[in-house]
């Protein structure tokens, strides 16, 4: 029985081996299936970024159809500003920066970028243009120097330590024994997410796209840690084309729009001064965190007096 039992066991495990397989097969089909739904005309020329201009005018757009997400929203990012999104969760916010990497085609209106409308453009030149430092970085199971060159392949040594100090986590990594040869990932190092942000922030950097697109983290920071991405996030959004999906409030401060969403619909829109000043929702939403940011940091206090 037991010689028996061991190559039953053993079959099991390649049966499951390859179950596991398949179900990742079909998650795969899955995403080609979305990737499917758009497709280029034929010959579609590159995508042309000059100043990266991003104009949303009138967009209409639903997953299925008969839940309208965004209606009828326009708004424009001039070649080198920011324009933050905000706006409570489900209001469409990830939406619109999925539609700037045309993986779903809208219903009414058109984006634009630098007057080319996104449909009529190739892809993979669409695809290259924009950076994105999402809210949770994939890393690899290789050095951390690989994860930070993965923004540009042939980066110097030099340049990955550059970025990975405008990225302020260079001091970081000279102090793990191993430096920028640590290996990091699911059998290595495991990175925070704040650290993680700021990697992720470094591969930017050396891929410098015309237009980024941030999605500020939704977990707490803490606010030294806020700062230092703060600080990293301002560097790589200097003079170019930058759209901030914000779950919070910190980084749109600074923004030279805020467009507040709300079901799918712009409710407000200005800056952080005119927007707190119209004393409506964004307002409200301001001093709603800043409650929570306060309490946060009195536990902190009290936690670190004991
Ligand atoms: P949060 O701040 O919570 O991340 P959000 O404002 O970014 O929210 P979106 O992710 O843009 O919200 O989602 C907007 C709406 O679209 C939600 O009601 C969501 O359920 C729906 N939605 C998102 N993705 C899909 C999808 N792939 N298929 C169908 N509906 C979706």
């Amino acid at each position: 029985l037991m010689q028996l039992s061991i190559p039953l066991n053993f079959i099991g495990f390649v049966y499951r081996e390859i179950r596991q397989g398949l179900t990742d097969i079909e998650a795969m089909f899955d995403l080609l299936e979305v990737e499917e739904e758009v497709k280029d005309q034929p010959n579609a020329p590159d995508l042309v970024v000059k100043e990266g201009t991003i104009k949303f005018d009138s967009v209409d757009f639903r997953y299925d159809h008969d839940r309208p997400i965004l209606k009828n929203v326009s708004f424009e990012v001039p070649a080198g500003k920011t324009v933050a999104i905000v706006g409570p969760s489900g209001a469409g916010k990830s939406t619109i920066s999925r539609l700037l990497f045309r993986f779903y085609d809208i219903q009414g209106g058109s984006i634009t970028i630098d007057g080319q409308d996104l449909r009529e453009v190739d892809q993979s030149s669409l695809r290259a243009a924009i950076g994105m430092v999402p809210q949770d970085t994939v890393l690899f199971n290789e050095s951390i120097a690989y994860n930070v060159r993965y923004g540009r392949m042939s980066a110097t040594e030099e340049e990955v330590r550059q970025a990975a100090d405008r990225a302020q986590i260079g001091d970081f990594i000279e102090r793990l024994p191993q430096g920028f040869a640590t290996q990091v990932g699911e059998r290595g190092l495991k990175l925070s997410g704040g650290e993680k942000q700021r990697v992720a922030i470094a591969r930017t950097l050396l891929k410098a796209p015309p237009i980024l697109i941030l999605d500020e983290a939704t977990s707490a920071l803490d606010t030294q840690t806020e700062q230092e991405i703060k600080a990293a996030l301002d560097i790589v959004s200097e003079n170019r084309t930058t759209v901030v999906i914000a779950h919070r409030l910190s980084t749109v401060i600074d923004a030279d729009e805020i467009i507040v969403l709300r079901t799918g619909e712009i409710a407000e829109r200005g800056t952080h001064q005119d927007l707190l000043k119209m004393g409506g929702l964004y307002s409200a939403m301001w001093d709603r965190q800043r409650e929570a940011s306060e309490a946060e940091q009195a536990l902190r206090d009290a936690q670190a007096r004991d």
